[in-house]
C-alpha cells in the first residue's frame, strides 16, 4: 500500500477535549461549517465547504501536511501532500466542538 510519507509531522496525539471553532473564523467574527485540526501543531481551521477554507490555507501557508477532522463520529486524516485519507490508531480522543454557525 502507498502510505502517506508525512507521519513523522503528526505531534499531536491527544485530541483537545473540547474546542471553541475554526481559530481564524473566530479571530474575523466569520463562519465555518465543519471543523478541522492541524495534527503538527493543534490549529483548529474549518474545511474546505467553509467559505474561507483556513485548514488548507493553514496547511499552504505552515508546510503543516496532515489534518483530521473533527467532526463528531469522523476519525479520518488528509494528507495535503500525499492527497491521501487515512485513519491514524494513535491519535486519540474525541473533542467536543460547538455547532456549526451555518447550521
Ligand atoms: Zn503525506
Ligand atoms: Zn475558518
Ligand atoms: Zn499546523
Amino acid at each position: 500500500m502507498a502510505g502517506c510519507t508525512h507521519l513523522d509531522h503528526v505531534k499531536i496525539t491527544e485530541l483537545p477535549e473540547s474546542v471553541e471553532g475554526c481559530e481564524d473564523c473566530l479571530a474575523t467574527g466569520e463562519k465555518w461549517l465543519h471543523l478541522r485540526i492541524c495534527l503538527e501543531c493543534g490549529h483548529v481551521g474549518c474545511c474546505d465547504d467553509s467559505p474561507n477554507h483556513h485548514a488548507t490555507a493553514h496547511a499552504r501557508d505552515s508546510g503543516h501536511p496532515i489534518i483530521r477532522s473533527l467532526q463528531p463520529g469522523e476519525e479520518w486524516a488528509w494528507c495535503f501532500e500525499d492527497e491521501l485519507a487515512f485513519v491514524l490508531p494513535n491519535v486519540r480522543g474525541e473533542t467536543r466542538i460547538p455547532p456549526s454557525p451555518l447550521g
